[in-house]
């Protein structure tokens, strides 16, 4: 499976058994004003995070309970699975007192894996060159925000980000994404999203986003994985447009 957070059999992209189609994007820049952008494995490369839930910690799990990898990493995949789709998912805090390790610490530790996906900051750019509204907007903890933001700058490129834990309830809920209406006040018609996890792009399209976009490429160390119902990307710089203000088609 792509992720072990994606586990809604109508929701799943098909890696293991051969891609969708990739669907192409056909924005038009001059009907959107605002853009809300993902951070793991949109912007940065989730790679990091595949390898710090998927091997690090269960290293040190192995470790601390003298049991080998591979059952803590089974045992630690069942427990992620428990609270996919909600904010414990994402809190460190949660995982520390779970799992009996200092999650932040360890996180810390590793932190020269964190890294802006390519063509992201050319993006950014574009989008403050052509007056757009930015937003980070992401299920990650507050303590795992302040290490990535410390580790890869793009903090001042955005209007305001925003924590799921501000909101209350997690992405994958249309319940968020009228409570993000709420509090930053966009059009959600004019309003454009990029999300690497297809849940949470159908939360946005039930609750009436108009602009959704697929980011198919979340990890460096991943096979490309399109989606078979929204318009992918690998990179960002597939919506810059390379001249004039739309999308070649
Ligand atoms: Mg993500």
């Amino acid at each position: 499976m792509c992720t072990y957070n994606q586990t809604d059999k109508q929701m799943k992209t098909i890696c293991e058994h051969g891609q969708p189609e990739k669907i192409f994007p056909t924005l038009q820049w001059d009907d959107i004003d605002t853009v809300l952008l993902d951070m793991d494995g949109t912007l940065l490369d989730k790679h990091f995070d595949d390898y710090f839930w998927e091997q690090y910690v269960p290293e040190h799990y192995s470790l601390k309970h003298d049991i080998p990898v591979e059952q803590a990493r089974e045992k630690l995949l069942a427990l992620y699975r428990d609270v996919e789709d909600t904010l414990d998912w994402t809190d460190l805090n949660y995982w520390s007192h779970e799992l009996g390790l200092d999650i932040p610490e360890l996180k810390m530790r590793i932190n020269h894996l964190i890294g802006v996906h390519p063509y992201v900051i050319e993006f950014l750019e574009f989008c403050l060159t052509m007056r757009k509204k930015l937003f980070l907007i992401t299920n990650a903890h507050s303590g795992t925000l302040s290490i990535k933001l410390e580790k890869t700058s793009i903090g001042p490129w955005f209007d305001r980000i925003v924590c799921a834990e501000e909101i209350g309830v997690a992405k994958e809920t249309v319940e968020f994404w009228q409570r993000l209406e709420e509090t930053l006040g966009f059009d959600k018609t004019r309003t454009l999203l990029a999300d690497d996890t297809e849940k949470v792009l159908a939360a946005a399209e039930s609750y009436g986003l108009g602009h959704l976009i697929f980011v198919a490429k979340p990890s460096s160390r991943k096979q490309v994985c399109y989606s078979s119902k929204y318009p992918a990307i690998e990179f960002f710089k597939e919506l810059i447009p390379r001249t004039g203000t739309s999308i070649p088609g």
